[in-house]
């Protein structure tokens, strides 16, 4: 491992210590497919170690006045403006973020949520009466205890910065476990907890995976609450490792978007859906996967939407500009294949792209920008989640044909519709079942919470909800509303 970053430490109460016993992993550049750092796998000591300093810290933090919580984290949204462009280098190496990219979204993604939740938290009322009609009757919003936050690799900065400013606003003490494929980005965030001045034990960060820190931390008798973001099959795991310890746990799980898109729609919207879908190589969860159009658009449809990926750049994380880079890993790029493959064994008409490397790629996890037209939605390519840039196209005559289609997928994650028809639009909103719409290009509203229903999980992450989902609501009646 020499010539390799060494990123061995873990971050646990107050000091960088070494793992208690030697596990290595390297990580991986995607665009170049070769190790660039060292990280170790934690075990179970490591994990008792990092649960037990935030334990330890959790009675003076908790008990810390809000406006002193808030003043750390306000230091930190400093601090994290200043190394934007460390933590944006970190992904494009981890995870492939193109240069402009990651220090505009990805990095960016974490500093606009520091500073949302922040605003959140200054109007943030820890005690508010029930209603006139009981005086005396009062909620109390309260820590929940030490929290474990596991996190995916695909919006690294996003979903850490969505958890742990949450949870340490809140009152708790935390223990984070970033993927194991992209955990350098969190490492530099962990520097800057540590500059930021948080007491020692509020904040900790061990590596390893799900088998081993993942699973110690959902099943531990001192952990009181686990929030998690990735797949499906993972927040299942995690549910159940949970369920003898009694522990809340919160899911931010897959998606497999539809945009419903009829005739009346403004001229850009296949353009925009198709590259929302292409954006961050397809590895979105909120992605608009499947294109639902409406018949007399169809035809045209299909061919903007193969204009847009045959004039998608494909290209190393490591050049400006925007294009797109590589996916993850060699894992995920296995996986893209065999879809596309099954794509096209299942009879959907392949429009743009395909199986195999980009042009004139030899190297790097590279994924040619993928159309499919005709696909049925009981395809597995409608179905399954592919997390990579391969859109789908499907027909439709009817509105209500538009919503069963879209509503026939185990996940609930994040619909889209476009039309200049202002009574369909609202209709749509309230009949299609995920836990976020959005209509005509236009984006969800700064502290709108970010969450689904259904095989997506239900957590509700960023602004007051947020904030709310890592405390513990308490109800009190024969409060002295004088005293
Ligand atoms: P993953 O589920 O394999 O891993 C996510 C994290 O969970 C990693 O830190 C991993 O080490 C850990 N983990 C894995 N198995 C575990 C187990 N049994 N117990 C405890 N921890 C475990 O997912 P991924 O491949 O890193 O991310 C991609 C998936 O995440 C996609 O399905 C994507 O849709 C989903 N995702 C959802 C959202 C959202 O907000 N809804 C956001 C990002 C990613």
């Amino acid at each position: 491992m020499a010539g390799l970053e060494d990123r061995r430490k873990f971050y646990i109460d107050g000091a960088w210590v070494d793992p208690a016993a030697p596990d290595d992993l390297e990580v991986i550049d995607p665009s170049t497919e070769e190790g660039f750092a060292v990280i170790s796998l934690g075990g179970q000591q490591d994990t008792d170690r990092a649960v037990a300093a935030a334990r330890a810290a959790f009675p003076a933090w908790s008990a810390t006045p809000p406006a002193k919580r808030l003043a750390h984290v306000e230091r930190l949204l400093e601090i994290y403006q200043r190394r934007n462009d460390d933590v944006a280098r970190a992904m494009t190496c981890e995870m492939g973020a193109p240069t402009s990219m990651s220090r505009a979204d990805q990095a960016g993604a974490g500093s606009s949520h520091i500073a949302t939740f922040i605003d959140a938290f200054r109007d943030f009322k820890f005690i508010r009466p029930l209603g006139p009609h009981a005086p005396t009757a009062m909620t109390a919003w309260e820590p929940i205890g030490v929290v474990a936050l596991i996190t995916p690799w695909n919006w690294p900065m996003n979903q850490v910065t969505l958890k742990v400013v949450a949870a340490v606003l809140a009152g708790n003490t935390v223990v984070l476990k970033p993927s194991e494929i992209a955990p350098l980005s969190s490492m530099v965030f962990a520097e800057m907890m540590a500059e930021a001045g948080f007491p020692k034990g509020v904040f900790n960060l061990v590596n390893g995976d799900g088998a081993g820190v993942g699973t110690q931390l959902s099943t531990h008798k001192d952990v009181d609450m686990v929030s998690f973001t990735g797949s499906t099959r993972a927040g299942i795991a995690i549910t159940k490792a949970a369920a003898d310890s009694m522990k809340k746990v919160v899911l931010e799980l897959g998606g497999k978007g539809a945009n419903l898109i009829f005739a009346d729609a403004d001229d850009k919207a296949v353009e925009r859906g198709a590259k929302h879908c292409f954006y961050n190589t397809g590895q979105s969860c909120n992605a608009p996967t499947r294109m639902l159009v409406e018949r007399p658009l169809y035809e045209a449809a299909i061919e903007r939407a193969r204009a847009v990926a045959e004039n998608t750049r494909v290209g190393s994380a490591h050049d400006e500009g925007r294009h797109i880079g590589p996916v993850v890993s060699k894992q995920q790029w296995d996986k893209i294949q065999d879809l596309i493959q099954t794509g096209i064994d299942e009879g959907a008409r392949l429009v743009a792209g395909g199986p195999g490397l980009p042009e004139g790629v030899n190297r790097g996890y590279f994924v040619r920008p993928t159309v499919f037209a005709d696909v049925s939605n009981d395809m597995t390519i409608a179905q399954q989640e592919i997390f990579g840039p391969v859109l789908s196209i499907i027909p439709f005559d009817t509105e209500d044909e538009a919503i069963a289609i879209a509503n026939d997928t185990p996940y609930g994650l994040t619909n889209y519709v476009q039309t200049a028809d202002g009574a369909r639009r609202n209709r749509l909103a309230r009949q299609l079942q995920s836990g976020m719409v959005e209509m005509n290009g236009t984006s969800r509203g700064r502290g709108s919470p970010f969450g689904g229903v259904k095989a997506s999980g239900r957590a509700r992450e960023g602004g007051v909800w947020g904030l709310e989902e890592f405390m513990d609501s308490k109800q009190i009646s024969g409060w002295d509303p004088d005293a």
